[in-house]
């Protein structure tokens, strides 16, 4: 009888919170073994590791996939990017509650819903119309109602909104875009992927001082390439 009873209510839990929890370890996993191990700090950026479900954010055919150690492809040539340099883009950026951010390259939503948990505002912007239309609605359906979505190219950052005390562009160009540097706050931080498709390219981070931009090279990653729209 009592058997019973624990059986009826797994199946009725797993029901229930089927996502959330089927995931729940191997995001915890992926916190301690990719993001931890690696050494990332800060406390604000690890709790949205460990709370934003990721594998929401991929396809389903590679939700299983979700919280592996690599980026996966969400359609339209696009890629959701590997955990840890979302986890190392955040960190570097020094988020915190009253900032308010743009992100170039809304991609599957991942790393603005990261962003959203710890700042006040995340506006990004994605070239693909589909991926803009498809992270809007995720994004509206996950409850994240400080993050705006805008279809369109980020070369010209968002002048509306700007000033940004953070800039995170998360698609590879080869010069860097002076419009975001123009709309940085002072003592504001943009993090960019500078370099061609095929080569490695230098993740950059760019910090405004006194109205100047101080830049410095952080590591080497590859990501895809920042696309102009055709006028
Ligand atoms: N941040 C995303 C990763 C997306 S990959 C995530 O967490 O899933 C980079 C994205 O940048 C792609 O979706 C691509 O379409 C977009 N992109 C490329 N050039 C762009 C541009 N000029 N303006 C806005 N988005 C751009």
């Amino acid at each position: 009888m009592r058997l019973a009873v624990v059986i009826i209510c797994i199946i009725m839990w797993e029901n229930i919170f089927p996502q959330i929890d089927k995931y729940y370890a191997a995001r915890n996993n992926m916190v301690k073994t990719q993001i931890i191990d690696r050494g990332i700090t800060d406390a604000a950026t690890l709790n949205a590791l460990s709370k934003v479900p990721r594998h929401l954010f991929v396809p389903k055919e590679n939700m299983n996939n979700a919280y592996a150690d690599c980026p996966l492809p969400i359609g339209y040539g696009q890629t959701i990017s590997q955990p840890y340099i979302v986890a190392y883009m955040t960190e570097v950026v020094n988020p915190s509650k009253k900032k308010k951010v743009l992100e170039i390259g809304t991609g599957s939503g991942y790393q603005a819903a990261i962003l959203a948990e710890i700042t006040d505002t995340v506006y990004t912007i994605e070239i693909v119309p589909e991926l803009a239309k498809e992270s809007t609605e995720r994004l509206r359906q996950m409850g994240y109602n400080n993050i705006v979505v805008k279809s369109g190219d980020g070369y010209n950052g968002w002048p509306e909104h700007a000033p940004f005390d953070i800039i995170v562009v998360t698609a590879a160009v080869t010069d860097i875009p002076k419009p975001l540097t123009d709309q940085l706050s002072e003592n504001g931080r943009l993090v960019i992927p500078v370099g061609g498709v095929s080569e490695v390219q230098e993740l950059m981070l760019l910090v405004k001082k006194n109205g100047k931009i101080k830049k410095s090279i952080l590591t080497y990653v590859r990501f895809v390439p920042f696309i102009r729209s055709k006028k």
